[in-house]
């Protein structure tokens, strides 16, 4: 029987990935979707809030929320009260203390919590954790610079409390360094660039280290227009490793290799796998990271931002 699962949050990314890749999928099947516009879908049933879909006696065995952060873990809540299987968008609370929460009650309920970093899904992650098994990283550096105009239009939440601003695209660098970088790591130093109007970065660099005190720098840039860069580049005792595109181009001393998107494929197969064996997998390292940062970084009043 395929998983029942519903959307909660129905913007840019449930449909540019959610909706596709479930529609894909032979373990899940759209059962319902929630976000406070309603969409004539007609099928499936479409919810303005989560307590209408729960009182509907519609069979849900499963939810992805894709909201913006600061409401995720009141809807997630919500959903494992009711003993469904969740999938956290990115990243997967506001903070660390509110996802831990999540976690512990998934374990009382005996459902599924995952939170799901699509990043450590692009073709290159894995391939490249193999490579740096066994070889000594000197030093990483993460170039993180996307444009907020043309990647997240009309997305005001982004610069508000809770919405993380910069860090929302460079939490992604952060998993995927957490995936291939033995931790714990630590933030040593953060510089944090902040719109005169805003609550959240646009702009900042960390100094990071791992056990080893390797030195380990993100810059990251919400303002970058021209070409977009989000490449991270490992410095080994056998040469240099380079992940281009979010981690989709693996660069060795071997060669190239590339690979077309299937991470919320990945994703899904992942949280059919998880409800299957009635586990749950809470990784929070790259959020222990931002709130690190967000809390001991320097910030810095830049000019207003205005889309
Ligand atoms: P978005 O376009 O603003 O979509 C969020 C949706 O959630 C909106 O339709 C919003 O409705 C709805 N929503 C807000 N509160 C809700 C609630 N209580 N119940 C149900 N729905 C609610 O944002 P997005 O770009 O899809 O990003 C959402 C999350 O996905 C973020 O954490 C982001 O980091 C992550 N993500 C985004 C991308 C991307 O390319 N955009 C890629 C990977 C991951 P209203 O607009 O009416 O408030």
């Amino acid at each position: 029987m395929p998983i029942a699962v519903a959307v909660i949050g129905l913007g840019k990314i449930a449909h540019d990935q959610h909706l596709p890749a479930i529609a894909a999928s032979d373990r899940f099947v759209l059962a319902a979707t929630v976000d406070p516009a309603a969409e004539e879908t007609g099928s499936p049933p479409h919810f303005t809030n989560l307590a209408d879909l729960l009182a509907s006696g519609c069979k849900v065995d499963a939810v992805v929320v894709c909201t913006p952060p600061r409401v995720r873990q009141k809807l997630a809540r919500e959903a494992l009260k009711a003993g469904l299987h969740v999938m956290l968008e990115k990243p997967p609370c506001a903070t660390v203390e509110e996802a831990e929460e999540l976690r512990d009650l998934a374990a009382r309920g005996g459902v599924t919590l995952y939170t799901a970093w699509h990043s450590q899904h692009a073709a290159g992650v894995a391939p490249a954790r193999k490579w740096l098994a066994g070889r000594t990283i000197r030093s990483v550096a993460i170039d993180w610079r996307e444009d907020v105009r043309v990647w997240h239009p009309g997305q005001k939440w982004i610069f508000e409390e809770c919405g993380f601003g910069v860090f929302d695209p460079a939490i992604n660098a952060l998993s995927i360094l957490t995936a291939l970088v033995p931790g714990p790591l630590r933030v040593e130093s953060a510089l944090l660039e902040v719109p005169a109007n805003c609550a959240a970065p646009i702009a900042g660099r960390l100094a990071m280290t791992d056990t080893a005190a390797t030195p380990i720098a993100l810059e990251m840039d919400f303002l970058q227009t021209g070409p977009q860069t989000w490449d991270i580049r490992i410095e080994t005792d056998a040469g240099t490793l380079l992940l281009q595109k979010g981690g989709s181009v693996l660069v060795t001393p071997e060669g190239i290799r590339t690979a077309s998107d299937g991470e919320y494929p990945s994703l899904y197969a992942r949280f059919a796998e998880l409800i299957g064996s009635v586990e749950s997998e809470v990784d929070l390292a790259p959020l222990e990271l931002v709130e690190s940062a967000l809390l001991q970084g320097e910030r810095r009043e830049v000019a207003p931002f205005h889309e």
